[in-house]
Formats: structure tokens, sequence, C-alpha cells
């Protein structure tokens, strides 16, 4: 009989949680809210109890699981599985995530970060078409991204492969959360977003209900920018998409030109603004590749949506 993948994508308000099979087909899932309550020392008991009730629900064994995967925040290593610096589930100190799931479940257990996991899920069963070399982007609240290549994540020497949020798109720009200036989630985010949204109409004088709404002091979401210059054609909120598009041009063209992927894959909270932000990132990407690289990498919407997350899990464990 074939064996089951377990996936899951452990997040700050809830854990997601998928019963596949080899090939990538959700056959149950369910999820859970994530206690981050007492330094987060809950987490891993929940999950852990959680698997083995819905085991017994759904009357299957361990042995029937070629693996548990799981995408978290924070800090990962892979071999040792643990992770370490997850701020949003309160976990500051190692976390012995892996030898603890092992422990509790009697299933063999593998664990990524969650921007790498997404990763592999886009480029298995998304837009990716399972290609062996996949770049995906994640615009929410932060920027975060995975790099697949040879049909491989990428992890580089400390781990840090993949962290598109923190290339340089403007030396003279934004402070970011890491300590340098001008990265790419400053001004890509959803925050970001705003952020460039405040710093034009500051200089801007035309009509712009966006100048008005800001002005006003009103609370506006990246979702608004987006939607203002797509629907009114607001000419403020048309300059904020140009310069945001600008930089994830930017930045997508410098990793076509140094990885030439087939696909580079935009996801996340921002990406919801659709066709309207893809193109235009496809035209500076285009600007910013040379002929081959702008011929062969495409730019691509994500297809998975949240379900991303528990897909690549999963596929950690094959
Ligand atoms: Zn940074």
């Amino acid at each position: 009989m074939d064996k089951k993948l377990l996936g899951i994508d452990l997040g700050g308000t809830t854990v997601k949680f998928a019963i596949l099979t080899e090939t990538g087909e959700i056959q149950q899932k369910w999820s859970i809210e994530t206690n981050i309550l007492d330094d987060g020392s809950h987490i891993v008991p929940d999950i852990i109890d959680s698997i083995n009730h819905h085991l017994s629900l759904y009357d299957m064994k361990p042995e029937q699981f070629m693996g548990i995967g799981m995408g978290t925040p924070g800090s990962v290593d892979v071999e040792a599985g643990t992770v370490i610096g997850a701020y949003n589930l309160n976990w500051t100190t190692l976390q012995q995530v892996k030898s603890e799931i092992e422990k509790g479940t009697k299933i063999k257990f593998s664990i990524d970060n969650d921007a790498n996991v997404a990763a592999l899920g886009e480029r298995w069963k998304g837009a990716g078409d399972n290609e062996p070399d996949v770049v995906f982007m994640t615009l929410g609240t932060g920027v975060g991204g995975g790099i697949v290549m040879n049909g491989q994540l990428l992890h580089g020497i400390a781990g840090c492969a993949g962290e598109i949020g923190h290339v340089t798109v403007d030396p003279n720009g934004f402070e970011c959360t890491c300590g340098k200036r001008g990265c790419l989630e400053t001004v890509a985010s959803a925050t970001g977003v705003v952020r460039v949204a405040r710093q034009l109409a500051e200089e801007y004088a035309g009509g712009s209900k966006l100048k008005a709404r800001l002005d006003n002091g009103e609370d506006i979401t990246s979702k608004d920018v987006f939607e203002l210059a797509e629907v009114d054609g607001d000419d403020l909120a048309l300059m904020v998409v140009d310069k945001v598009t600008f930089y994830l041009g930017l930045a997508c063209g410098n990793i076509g030109n140094t990885l030439n992927p087939s696909s580079i894959i935009i996801g996340g909270g921002v990406s919801a603004a659709g066709e309207f932000l893809r193109s235009r990132v496809e035209n500076y990407f285009k600007e910013f590749t040379f002929p081959q690289v702008r011929e062969s990498t495409k730019i691509k919407l994500a297809e998975l949506g949240n379900e991303a997350g528990v897909i690549g899990a999963a596929s950690l464990a094959k």
C-alpha cells in the first residue's frame, strides 16, 4: 500500500495539518489554535496530541506514514531538527522539535523554515510545475523566500539562503529590522508598501484619494493602495505601485541573472493584487535581465494560497 505524508504548517495563530498521498493529493486536513503561552511550551505537545488523536480518528497507524514534515517560523537547524528565535511563537530558546515529535508520534520527522517549505509546495504542486529550478518569494508581513535548485532547497552555510527580503534594492533606503538599509522587505512587504505610500505622499501635490486618506490619518493597507491604483486610477497610488514593482523587478532581475530559474513565483498577501502586480514586476524584470534570462525565466503568481505550507511541508517527508 502507498505510504502517506503528513504536512504541518506552524504559524503564530494556527497550526495547519494535512495528510497527503505520495503524489501530493490532500486527503484530510485540520487545524488547531497555536497556544504561545508559557514560552510556547505547549506548542509541540499540542501538535503531538493532535496528530495522535487524528490518527486514531482515521484508524491509521504510524507505519502507514513515510514521515512528517513541518514548516516553522524562526531559525531552523535542519539536521538537528531544532528551532530558535521564533518570536511570534515565544520560542526564544532552542526547541528540540524533531526529537520530541518523533518520540511522541513514532513517525520520522523533518523540518524547515516556513518560506522554504512554501517554496517546496509551490514548486511541487503550484506555479512551479515541478521544475527543478524555482525561486519563490512571499510578500506578507515581511518578505521571505526559498530557492529550489536541481530539485533541492538551498540553505547556505548559515541557513540563510533564500532570504530575498534582505536583498538591497535601495542603498539609501529605509532601515530594516535586520540592521541594514534598503532591504526589499522595507518596501515590498505589506507594511513596506504603506511606507512607500507615506514617503511619496509627502512630496505629492496633486489631487489623490490616497493622499487625502493618508493626510486624514486613516489606516491604509497595501490592499487599499493597490485597489486605489487599479480601480480608481489614483495618481499617487499608481506612483506607489510603480515604485514597489520597480524594487520587486530589480530584485527578481538580479535573482534571475544569478540563478536563471524556470520561474520566480510571487506569493503572500500583497500578491493578491494579481496580474496588476505581476505584469508590472515582469516589465521591470525584463529591464534588469540580459536576453537569455529575460526569455527563459518567467515571473509567476503563486497558485496554492495558504495550502502551500502543508503541501511543501509534506514533501519534506518524502
Ligand atoms: Zn533587512
